[in-house]
C-alpha cells in the first residue's frame, strides 16, 4: 500500500526496451513497487507463448533479441490482470490499438491511476485528428503525460548515450516518470508541455518522408539540411496553430530538433521514401 505500482502496456521493440529502463529503475527506488507488469500481446514463438519465453528466459525473443529484461518484470497476455493493481500506466504501443486497449481498461483501473504516453502517432479519423494522450484521458478520465525524443529502440536497448524529453501537466506527474525512465544513459528533460512533445513525435515522421526523397534523389546535405529545418519551423506553426499552450522550447529538446535529426537519418520513414525516390515503387501504406 502506498507504493506506486507500474504496469507496461505493450511489449515491441519500444516497449521491450523501456520494460528494460522500468525494472532496473524501480529496484533502486524506495516509493515502487518491485514488481512491473508488461502486457504482451500473445503470440506463439515456434510452438511457445511469448509471455512464456520472456518470464523463463528474460528476454524478447522477437522483438528486442539479445537484450536481457530484469526478472522483475512479468510479462501478462491479459490487459486487465496486467493493469489491475498498478497505479501508472505507461503506453507504448502503436497508435491504431489505444482506442481498443483504452475501451477494455475504462472501468477496470485504479482510481488513483496515472498515466504516459510514448505513442509516436495521432488517432484520426476523416473528419479530424486527436491526440493519443487526450484520447488517453478521455476514455480513462485520467491524466496524461508524454514522452518522446530522438529514441531508437535499439540503441537505447544497448545502453548508448540518448536523451528524450517528458511532458507533464503536474510536477509531481513529470517528476514520477522522470525516476522511472532517467538512467545515466538515457536522460530525461521535462517540459511543461504534453501536446507539444507528443506532436512533435508524430509530425516528424512527415518530414522524415521529404528527407528520404531528397536521398533517394541524390542530392546532398544542404538541400537535406534546408528541409530538416524547414520541417521543423512547420511542425511549430502547425502545434502552434492547432493547440493551444505549446512551448518555444519544446522544439529545442530531444523531442524536437533531437527527434526530427535522428529520424531523418536513422528513421523507417526515411528509408521507405529512399526507396520509393529510387525506384518508383507504389507505396500503399506510410505510416505518418
Ligand atoms: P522509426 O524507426 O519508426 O522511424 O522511429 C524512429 C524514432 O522514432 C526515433 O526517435
Amino acid at each position: 500500500p502506498g507504493l506506486e505500482k507500474v504496469c507496461i502496456i505493450g511489449s515491441g521493440n519500444w516497449g521491450s526496451t523501456i520494460a528494460k529502463i522500468i525494472g532496473n529503475n524501480v529496484m533502486k527506488l524506495d516509493n515502487l513497487d518491485k514488481q512491473v507488469t508488461m502486457w504482451v500481446y500473445e503470440e506463439l514463438i515456434e510452438g511457445r507463448k511469448l509471455t512464456e519465453i520472456i518470464n523463463t528466459e528474460h528476454e524478447n525473443v522477437k522483438y528486442l533479441p539479445g537484450i536481457r529484461l530484469p526478472a522483475n518484470v512479468k510479462a501478462v497476455p491479459d490487459i486487465l490482470d496486467a493493469a489491475r493493481d498498478a497505479s501508472t500506466l505507461v503506453f507504448v504501443t502503436p497508435h491504431q490499438f489505444i482506442g481498443g486497449l483504452c475501451k477494455s481498461l475504462k472501468g477496470n483501473i485504479r482510481p488513483d491511476c496515472k498515466a504516459i504516453s510514448l505513442v509516436k502517432g495521432v488517432h484520426f479519423d476523416t473528419a479530424e485528428i486527436t491526440l493519443i494522450s487526450d484520447l488517453i484521458s478521455q476514455e480513462l478520465g485520467i491524466q496524461v503525460c508524454t514522452l518522446s525524443g530522438a529514441n531508437i529502440a535499439s540503441e537505447i536497448a544497448r545502453e548508448e548515450f540518448s536523451e528524450t524529453t517528458i511532458g507533464f501537466k503536474d510536477a509531481k506527474n513529470g517528476e514520477l516518470f522522470k525516476q522511472l525512465f532517467h538512467t545515466p544513459y538515457f536522460r530525461v528533460n521535462l517540459v511543461q508541455d504534453v501536446h507539444g512533445v507528443e506532436l512533435c513525435g508524430a509530425l516528424k515522421n512527415i518530414v522524415a518522408i521529404a528527407a528520404g526523397l531528397i536521398d533517394g534523389m541524390g542530392l546532398g546535405s544542404n538541400t537535406k539540411a534546408a528541409v530538416i529545418r524547414i520541417g521543423l519551423m512547420e511542425m511549430k506553426l502547425f502545434a502552434e496553430a492547432f493547440l493551444d499552450g505549446v512551448c518555444d522550447k519544446t522544439f529545442f529538446d530531444s523531442c524536437g530538433v533531437g527527434d526530427i535529426m535522428t529520424t531523418c537519418y536513422g528513421g523507417r520513414n526515411r528509408r521507405v521514401a529512399e526507396a520509393f525516390a529510387k525506384t518508383g515503387k507504389v507505396i500503399y501504406h506510410l505510416k505518418i
